[in-house]
């Protein structure tokens, strides 16, 4: 995408380069791969924030996977979270004694996967593991183990590479922390 595009003047800086989310995607589909070796997983998506890491994830997983989609609501519009875990859009299809992988963009409070991890044992599913792009340890408000994270982040409100405000930014390359005023206009 062309930098001179009016999306990076929203941005205060860029956190994460297009180059190292590639990198980092690709090392984490070579350990899927070999974690998951004779076995053929589900990889589930979390709309829409993880929707762009999902898609490059899966074509450097060299195995039989399935995929799902599955929407969440936890936060609105806001930066802020609500604490409240809402299913939009459920699963197509049974997890009944499956090897799931949770694909996530960022985990912030951990709420929302746990949330999930507790449905999908509860459903049967054989086992449920957590990958995520982003995560941001310091937000965290309840104990979750996250089998695979890209980057560790500081507590930042961060967009692109799928992450949005108000909807806008998914299709920045690359992850930014966005400026302030952005979001300072809302309150
Ligand atoms: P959690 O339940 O872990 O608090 O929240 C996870 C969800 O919060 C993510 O899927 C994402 O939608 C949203 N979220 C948390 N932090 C950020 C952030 O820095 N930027 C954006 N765009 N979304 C975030």
């Amino acid at each position: 995408m062309n930098r001179e595009c009016s999306l990076y003047d929203d941005l205060e800086k860029v956190l994460i380069s297009a180059e190292e989310i590639q990198d980092a995607v690709r090392r984490l589909g070579e350990r899927v791969s070999l974690d998951y070796a004779g076995r053929a997983p589900v990889f589930v998506c979390i709309l829409k924030g993880a929707a762009v890491f999902f898609s490059d994830l899966m074509r450097e997983v060299s195995l039989p996977l399935t995929t799902d989609f599955m929407a969440i609501s936890s936060y609105g519009s806001s930066t802020k979270t609500s604490g409240v875990v809402r299913i939009l859009k459920d699963l197509d299809h049974d997890v009944l004694d499956k090897d799931v992988l949770v694909v996530e963009d960022i985990v912030d409070s951990g709420l929302t996967l746990s949330y999930i991890k507790k449905v999908l044992h509860e459903r049967g599913a054989r086992s449920v593991r957590l990958a995520t792009l982003l995560d941001k340890p310091v937000r965290r408000r309840t104990e979750l183990e996250v089998d695979y994270a890209c980057f560790r982040i500081p507590n930042e409100f961060v967009v692109g590479y799928g992450l949005d405000y108000q909807e806008k930014y998914r299709n920045l390359p690359l992850i930014g922390v966005l400026h302030p005023r952005i979001y300072m206009e809302e309150a």
